[in-house]
């Protein structure tokens, strides 16, 4: 019975690809996989590999030698909060044009190069979270949106890893666009913005946050602050792209 079911399920892929043949879901060229981006638009991001700091992910220059272990001046005095941060990519030009219209205009077809990517960031670390749950939107951005774009990342990622996703234990009130403020104001914009409303579901849990962008990393560390609260025994982040400041 399984045999026919997945005969069946082949062969209606295989009519999908007939009808629709497998585009790069940026510029449209045919690609072999669905959803995944063409070779030269894969080229055109800047991807971040090693060296970079074991703890956040920043990274370094490749001319730099820093050890087995290095550690990035925010991470060396503290300044990190969550155990662990990977992003995919520097936030840039390319990236920014791949993660507008996906928050905003509807590119879901961006999700599952974005979330392979950012798996293929979580490649080298050890953690084995319990919980994946996408950064919560307010509800007010939500029905004005339709859909919260971390989710669509969290998703594959959740199922990746064997984890349970969460989008119902925390939530988050509406807060003016932090569109171009710096990182004090940031941070004092957040806060208090989420209230974990089940926390019998956090406490004790290792937990990975999913976004698709980080700015100043204030929306995590707030984060951080109540899941830590509320129980949490470990707290992780992994996004798309992160913004490079100098640190
Ligand atoms: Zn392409
Ligand atoms: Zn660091």
């Amino acid at each position: 019975m399984r045999a026919v079911s997945n005969l069946i399920s082949s062969l209606s892929h295989s009519c999908i690809d007939f009808l629709f043949p497998s585009a790069c879901p940026i510029c449209g060229e045919p690609v072999s996989t669905h959803g995944e981006l063409c070779a030269d638009c894969w080229a055109s991001f800047n991807w971040i590999g090693n060296p970079k700091c074991v703890k956040c992910g920043y990274p370094f220059p490749a001319s730099i030698d820093l050890g087995d272990r290095p550690l990035c001046p925010t991470c060396a005095s503290g300044g990190c909060v969550l155990d662990l941060i990977r992003a995919a990519c520097v936030y840039d030009d390319v990236s920014r044009s791949a993660v507008l219209p996906f928050k905003h205009t509807g590119r879901i077809k961006y999700a599952k190069f974005m979330s392979r990517a950012m798996m293929w960031a979580l490649r080298d670390v050890d953690i084995r979270p319990d919980i994946v749950m996408p950064v919560p939107l307010a509800w007010r951005r939500l029905c004005h949106r339709g859909y919260n774009q971390a989710t669509l990342l969290a998703r594959p990622i959740a199922k990746a890893m064997n984890a349970v996703m969460d989008v119902d234990s925390v939530h988050r009130k509406y807060r003016p666009d932090m569109g171009h403020k710096n990182a004090k104001q940031r941070a004092e914009n957040i806060r208090g913005a989420f209230k974990v409303v089940h926390p019998n579901k956090i406490r004790g849990k290792k937990i990975l946050l999913v976004d698709d962008v980080m700015t100043t990393g204030a929306t995590f560390a707030e984060l951080h602050r109540v899941l830590t609260k509320a129980g949490a025994s470990a707290v992780y982040g992994v996004v798309f792209c992160r913004v490079m400041r100098a640190i």
